[in-house]
């Protein structure tokens, strides 16, 4: 089976005025398969963000490409839905009217549109807020939103770019347990940037670790632990061992490597 998403020797420069060219990403090869979780972590400035960015289709890259089942992305595309740690809705549009919004791209009628929109805003346990205004949520649920706007275009991957990573312990479990589940039932391909490291163990198949200066694939961690994932797990030797060999990748390269 081809991969579903494919990173072929993706780099990319960015020239800043009056300094030397700079590489975010150097020669990024990396596939993720059809329904696969992948989880990215790696020190701040690493290229992950430059990364996803690239598979949205949000940024060029200056050599290589990213395909998507086989086909070189471009641009943006509604099989692929992007969620970003700030929660990017429209301030004045209601949280149904958010969701809707990206139905409203696909060109699906009014009737179907409410309907699936507030589909999502329950799963995403909103229901009681649909005809409130961004400004009238917590971060957790403003965040909540994005995500259900994200899943209402039922997209057939997920970019999601340290999602959580503003949101208190608590809800932030919640989410992690919430997107498991959605991800358990439709199998959708996601590529999770994280700078949580017991977050990327919990969620994933495969930790993909990336270092910086310049910005590069470190290594790959596969995670064998079951699905579905509870607190049993992550209380367990193995995952503490997982997270373990993570951390110390990520912020005890050298360690790891005299070992
Ligand atoms: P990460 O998400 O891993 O923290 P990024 O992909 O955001 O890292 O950035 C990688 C490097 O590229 C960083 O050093 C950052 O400063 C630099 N960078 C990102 N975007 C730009 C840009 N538009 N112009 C110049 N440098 C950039
Ligand atoms: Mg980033």
């Amino acid at each position: 089976m081809s991969p579903k998403i494919s990173f072929k020797d993706v780099s990319r420069v960015f020239e800043v005025s009056g300094r030397p060219v700079f590489t975010a990403l150097d020669r990024l090869s990396l596939d993720i398969d059809d329904g696969e979780f992948i989880t990215v972590v790696g020190p701040s400035g690493c290229g992950k963000s430059t990364a996803m960015n690239i598979a949205a289709g949000l940024l060029p890259p200056s050599s290589g490409r990213v395909l998507v089942d086989g086909v070189e992305v471009r641009g943006p595309g509604p099989e692929r839905g992007v969620i970003f740690q700030q929660y990017a809705l429209f301030p004045w549009l209601t949280v149904r009217e958010n969701v809707e919004f990206g139905l409203r791209l696909t060109g699906m009628p009014k009737a179907e549109r409410r309907k699936v929109a507030d589909h999502f805003i329950d799963l995403v346990n909103l229901g009681h807020f649909a005809d409130s205004l961004p400004k009238m949520l917590s971060g957790g649920m403003k965040q909540r939103c994005a995500i259900a706007r994200a899943y209402a275009v039922n997209p057939k991957i997920l970019l999601m770019d340290e999602p959580f990573g503003a949101l208190d312990a608590l809800t932030r479990v919640q989410l992690q347990d919430q997107l498991l589940q959605t991800w358990s039932r439709d199998r959708r391909t996601v590529m999770f940037i994280t700078h949580d490291v017991d977050e990327a163990v919990y969620l994933a198949n495969r930790v993909v670790v990336m270092a910086a200066r310049p910005g590069r694939l470190d290594r790959i961690i596969p995670v064998d632990l079951p699905y579905p994932r509870t607190e049993e797990i992550r209380l367990s030797p193995e995952f503490a061992a997982l997270r373990n060999e993570v951390w110390r990748a990520v912020y005890h390269p050298r360690l790891q490597q005299s070992a």
